[in-house]
């Protein structure tokens, strides 16, 4: 469905905070979500110091350090930019790639972001645009994405599969800066995917059916995949460790990492319960929604469920979740 976008998105960036009610809400930008265990401690260091103590994991694998006193975000912008994580001044609210978080793909990730920073005329492309690298995340409804040699566009396989991936994707970029009028997302462009699979060649039948394919918390292989509470973790946890952070509110870690607040155990009662940001930070929530969540927590369920401070409903996961939706008075249950 075309969408005109009257107004800019408002995504925030590391250094071009959002001020939410609880202070500066800084986004910082993980291509592909893996940390060294230096820039971690970057991060880990700048939210003791600078936030609240906490690092939120969002549902594209980037993270936020909130609770930024004013003007704290220069010191934040600075500190980012000496560890590498700001590398481009122009492009950086962009840079969303996701990859299959068990998948060695960081290297294909690190080359697709560069090359995307690298076009002048990407640096205005919105901050909801996404790429998908993986199978595991193809259904995560990137504007670009590969599968193997399958490029996907707006979520779906075009059919079209490329040689070069690195090229093809700033291809299809290029093309969807030029047709994108006000659009936020290809799938909000008329005939959008068509204008550009034909701009960049001679589709085949579109074959690879895309998937999210969360990974569950736990060993896996030479790794360990720690979930993340409510998906905020305290900053003071995971000190020298290299991480790699999942759109599921989880990090994979080295195994025999020190796991302390955290869950290895897809039984724990954590796995699956997400939360939008609630109270103190919102200022448009009914309620502490993440404390109401936590108080929750060993009420036996089954599959995804998403608590939000009001009808906004942000942070819902894609796919079948059961919601709690605060009202004013309680919480309204949907299924
Ligand atoms: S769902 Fe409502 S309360 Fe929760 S973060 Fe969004 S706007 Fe705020």
């Amino acid at each position: 469905m075309p969408q005109d976008r009257e107004r800019p998105d408002a995504c925030p960036g590391a250094v071009d905070v959002h001020r939410a009610a609880d202070g500066g809400l800084a986004r910082v930008r993980l291509p592909g979500g893996t940390l060294t265990a230096a820039r971690f401690d970057v991060l880990r260091r700048a939210a003791l110091e600078l936030g609240d103590g906490g690092i939120e994991l969002t549902s594209r694998a980037n993270v936020q350090i909130r609770g930024l006193a004013p003007g704290a975000e220069h010191e934040l912008g600075a500190r980012l930019r000496a560890a590498g994580l700001l590398p481009s001044p122009t492009h950086e609210r962009m840079r969303n790639i996701i990859a299959a978080p068990l998948e060695d793909n960081q290297d294909l990730v690190d080359a697709v972001d560069a090359a995307l920073c690298r076009v002048p005329g990407l640096a205005d492309l919105p901050g909801r645009f996404l790429v998908t690298i993986g199978a595991a995340v193809s259904g995560l409804g990137g504007d670009i994405g590969l599968v193997g040699d399958a490029l996907f566009l707006a979520g779906r396989d075009s059919g079209l599969r490329v040689t070069d991936p690195v090229a093809s994707v700033v291809a299809a970029a290029r093309e969807f800066q030029a047709i994108r009028g006000t659009a936020w997302r290809l799938s909000e462009v008329d005939g959008g995917v068509r204008r550009i699979t034909a701009a960049l060649g001679v589709p085949g039948p579109a074959v690879v059916a895309p998937a999210v394919i969360p990974v569950a918390p736990g060993p896996h292989g030479d790794r360990v995949v720690a979930g993340v509470p409510l998906g905020r973790l305290d900053a003071r946890l995971l000190a020298g460790t290299p991480v790699r952070v999942t759109p599921w509110r989880s990090v994979v870690v080295p195994p025999g990492t020190d796991t302390s607040g955290l869950f290895t155990d897809p039984a724990s009662p954590w796995h699956g319960v997400s939360a939008c940001t609630g109270r103190p930070g919102c200022a448009k929530s009914l309620t502490d929604v993440r404390a109401d969540a936590s108080r929750w927590i060993g009420t036996p369920h089954r599959g995804s469920v998403h608590w939000s401070g009001c009808a906004r409903r942000c942070g819902r996961p894609a796919g079948d979740v059961v919601e709690f939706v605060a009202t004013g008075d309680g919480y309204e249950e949907i299924r």
